[in-house]
């Protein structure tokens, strides 16, 4: 398939790819929308960021606007879980935007935000349902959502919703929903629980599975920057002085360490916010769509508030701290080189990251190259690691930095040198 012309879909649909100036469809939207509009149920092996919103998007909106019903109060036509309200909120948008001109009624309801607005407008039926599971099945428990009009249900990221507690509230929902529906389970892992999920919930799916299990998208240069602990604000701000590095994502292990990290670069006059749990929902929006139209040069996040969001333009991740989790490591990166960009991601690893590295270097199967050159670089001796493949020529000697910044931390007191604050 070269073009979305040859899928069979509805014109304004066409017409709305054109607008967003997609043209040739990624891997998962070819495998997966020929099968979708003959009705079939999926399990997607897919990460954010391959285009997988879409895939299950277009061939759910052409078929609501090619058998147009009425929803009736309560109802909706097509309910997509998914586990954060970001991703909610962008679900929700995707669809709106693919499906504009069609007049279809979308809803997005998530928690921390007041139900009420959700509730008037589910009294009057929707034909796409967005939702987190939380707030979902507390609406359920009121009696403000019926299933019987369901013709298509999808649930995203099953593996992060696994990881973040929500197994049983999905089955919850799931033993509501009508037996004669279409399925689609997405997830970029296939832990043994999914696995057994997707074997109950969907019949005779087709498996389509656009990259291999936690690998890291190819066009992401990697790159670990050895550092002491103290040292990881002095190196953020190096690294932020290249005027030509726009749209940094910023990821820290904790919700106070993002804090931390935004209140430093605010002293050095570097505009940054960040998102997460404990920010409200009003302010996490902000900070996000001011970073999305180019106007925050900088978003810290921690890794829940910033799973699968959708952000193009980020040139550069920046691992603050290394994820205890692995797989988090893939989720990070994964936020750029979206839709065919190239990306930059730096890891800063102190000593005591030694066997979190260690860990994301097993589950992404390769070492990631150690940048020696920049102006921090320096650890504790057991962290020294073999320079890469054609920097062999001691280029850690050569670093005028090293032992001056050895230097310094072990004579000045901690209380009066700079950067302490980024202390956990
Ligand atoms: P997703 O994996 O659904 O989060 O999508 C990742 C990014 O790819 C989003 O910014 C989409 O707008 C973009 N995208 C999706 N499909 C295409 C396509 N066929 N051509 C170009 N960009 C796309």
């Amino acid at each position: 398939m070269q073009n979305f012309n040859s899928l069979d879909l509805h014109p304004v649909i066409l017409g709305a790819l054109e607008k967003k100036g997609y043209i040739t469809p990624t891997p998962i939207q070819a495998q997966a929308i020929p099968h979708l509009m003959e009705g079939k149920d999926l399990l997607g092996i897919a990460q954010t960021g391959t285009g997988k919103t879409a895939a299950f998007s277009l061939p759910i909106i052409n078929r609501l606007a090619k058998n147009k019903v009425k929803p009736r109060p309560a109802r909706m036509r097509c309910l997509i879980l998914t586990p954060t309200r970001e991703l909610a909120s962008q679900i929700e948008q995707s669809v709106k935007e693919y499906g504009k001109g069609l007049a279809l009624k979308t809803l997005v309801v998530f928690g921390g935000v007041p139900s009420k607005p959700q509730i008037q407008t589910m009294a009057k039926g929707v034909d796409v349902l967005v939702a987190t599971p939380g707030r979902l099945l507390d609406l359920m428990a009121e009696g403000h959502i019926l299933f019987n009009q369901l013709e298509v249900f999808v649930l995203d990221e099953a593996d992060r919703m696994l990881d973040m507690g929500f197994i049983n509230d999905i089955k919850k929902v799931v033993a509501k929903l009508p037996k004669n529906k279409q399925t689609l389970l997405f997830s970029a892992t296939m832990p043994k629980d999914i696995a057994t999920l997707a074997g109950k919930m969907l019949n005779n799916p087709v498996r389509v599975e656009v990259t291999p299990e936690s690998t890291t998208v190819e066009k992401i240069e990697q790159k670990v920057n050895l550092v002491e602990k103290a040292n990881k604000p002095l190196l953020l701000k190096s690294i932020l002085k290249d005027k030509e590095i726009k749209s940094v994502l910023v990821f820290t292990r904790t919700k106070y360490g993002a804090d931390r990290v935004v209140r430093h670069l605010e002293r050095e006059n570097i505009l940054a916010a960040a998102i997460h749990g404990n920010k409200s929902q009003a302010a996490r929006e902000a900070a996000l769509c001011t970073f999305k139209r180019g106007r925050l040069r900088v978003l810290v996040a921690t890794d829940i508030a910033a799973r699968g969001i959708d952000i193009p333009h980020v040139s550069h991740i920046i691992n603050y701290d290394i994820p205890s989790d692995p797989k988090s490591y893939v989720h990070r990166i994964g936020r750029t080189a979206r839709a065919g960009r190239e990306g930059i991601a730096i890891s800063f690893c102190d000593s005591s990251e030694e066997t979190a590295l260690k860990n994301v270097e097993k589950c992404i199967k390769s070492q990631i190259e150690v940048d020696t050159t920049h102006a921090y670089h320096g650890v504790a001796p057991q962290m020294v690691r073999l320079p890469p493949l054609g920097a062999q020529d001691g280029t850690n000697k050569k670093n005028p930095y090293q032992n001056r910044n050895r230097k310094r931390i072990s004579k000045t007191p901690r209380h009066k040198r700079r950067g302490n604050s980024e202390r956990k």
